[in-house]
């Protein structure tokens, strides 16, 4: 199941399968969703977070104010070592790097009733001296996207996937101790 699911998000990474990921259902805002994939010293994340978590508005830019906002959240979503603090220790190299705004350019003419929503969605592989290293990971992107409340966070290594919360309050998740780990399972 590991390698299968691991396959499915390298690929997702790597090659950019357009994911069928966003669609008309609303989601919560201030709730993304974060998936982060230890292959030996190999990592892949996958964020995923509403529209308004990340420039405030999910309809497409209607002033150049707008529009800067919209271009500057795509920069920096494509620089996540400043989203995600991993430890110097691991040493992580950032290569392939994917970022998508669904929805930004749908008219607002053809807005389905209820209105619309647009999310974010970004992909990272990076490669590691030492994955090892990686216990603790923070989320300084909750400096940088004032929008953003609450990340369910999914760790999937060999051992399986692993559940975490992270919030603005305790953006930080520790994964333990190797002893921790080997004991849990996790
Ligand atoms: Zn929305």
């Amino acid at each position: 199941m590991f390698v299968r699911v691991l396959r499915g998000v390298v690929a997702l990474a790597l090659i950019g399968i357009a994911a069928p990921a966003w669609s008309q259902a609303p989601h919560q805002h201030g709730h993304g969703t974060v998936n982060i994939a230890f292959e030996g010293n190999r990592l892949v994340i996958e964020l995923h977070a509403p529209g308004a978590d990340i420039v405030g508005f999910e309809r497409p830019p209607q002033t150049p104010t707008e529009e800067a906002a919209l271009a500057r959240a795509v920069a920096q979503l494509k620089a996540p070592l400043e989203l995600f603090g991993l430890p110097a220790a691991a040493r992580c190299v950032v290569g392939d790097v994917q970022v998508t705004a669904e929805g930004y350019d749908v008219p607002v003419l053809a807005a389905p009733p209820g209105g619309t929503h647009t999310e974010f969605e970004a992909a990272y592989a990076l490669t590691c001296a030492d994955a090892g290293a990686i216990r603790v990971i923070s989320f300084p992107l909750f400096d940088r996207f004032a929008g953003a409340e609450e990340f369910d966070v999914t760790v999937l290594t060999e051992r399986g996937p692993t559940e975490y919360e992270v919030t603005r309050a305790s953006p930080r998740l520790d994964r333990g101790s190797l002893l921790w780990r080997w004991l849990t399972g996790r």
